[in-house]
């Protein structure tokens, strides 16, 4: 028997989720245990943004607590999956001929940890992640997500980890009052309706989806992530949003569950 292992995009949000107990974070333990166990996951972090593409190929990959002025407890957290060097070298045979450094020094920032975290509390799954260049175009980061559907059939759950909706300058904002939220709100509707259309083409083009785009994705790191979860699905793949809402009324919890 034969499974397909799904394409998954989770909004992470704010790194105190690894602590927390919310509607977000038990959607992402009970998306764990609903999926089947995969034998590796390969994340494309929001936080992993670069100017080359890299996997890691690190056999114990290190947590690095990338972000300032959080509590205490939060550095003090560790996420001791192993690596797995063999899927990093089939990722860049994949890739060819986009160039794709082997690196040992980048292990597992919070984007990849402080989901899962929840998804996978033992660390007992082996996890590679995959850099963004962020010198290339989104459809760059498209087509590196079709490269990598063949994973799927592999057991390899690709996780892409950002966050649909990210303005964080509006997140403070946006708790002062006014009608950021029903912005975000828009937007995040927007990305779900095209996504159940399968219109890849429009989100894949999103600084043409008018100024709702322009205030969800002021820089895109944290966008690009669903790009490559979405090239890495199938037309006939089942698409499920297992977490929603927007926090801060500013930053967007869409998850997407492809296949
Ligand atoms: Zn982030």
């Amino acid at each position: 028997m034969s499974f397909l292992m799904p394409s998954i995009f989770l909004g992470h949000g704010s790194p105190m989720n690894a602590l927390a107990d919310n509607p977000y974070t038990r959607e992402w333990a009970a998306l764990g245990i609903r999926i089947p166990r995969p034998r590796a996951i390969l994340c494309i972090s929001a936080h992993w943004y670069t100017n080359s593409t890299a996997v890691t190929i690190s056999t114990a990959p290190r947590t690095i607590h990338d972000f300032g002025g959080f509590p205490r407890e939060l550095y003090l957290v560790h996420y001791p999956a192993p690596g797995d060097p063999q899927l990093a070298e089939r990722v860049r045979q994949l890739l060819t001929p986009v160039p794709t450094a082997l690196d040992e020094n980048w292990g597992l920032d919070h984007g990849t940890w402080s989901v899962l975290k929840h998804m996978y509390p033992d660390a007992d799954i082996p996890v590679v992640q995959l850099s963004i260049d962020a010198t290339k175009p989104p459809a760059f980061h498209y087509e590196i997500g079709q490269r990598l559907a063949p994973l799927r059939e592999d057991g390899v759950l690709i996780l892409g980890s950002g966050n649909v909706v990210h303005n964080l300058s509006a997140f403070i904002w946006g708790r002062q009052g006014g009608n950021l939220g029903d912005t975000a709100d828009l937007f995040d509707a927007r990305v779900r309706e095209l996504i159940t259309a399968r219109d890849n083409q429009s989100l894949i083009h999103y600084d043409t989806l008018g100024p709702e785009a322009a205030f969800a994705i002021p820089t895109p790191d944290h966008y690009y992530p669903l790009l490559y979860t979405l090239g890495a699905g199938k037309a006939d793949d089942l698409i499920q949003f297992p977490v929603g809402g927007i926090a801060g009324g500013a930053i967007s919890m869409l998850a997407v569950q492809i296949g």
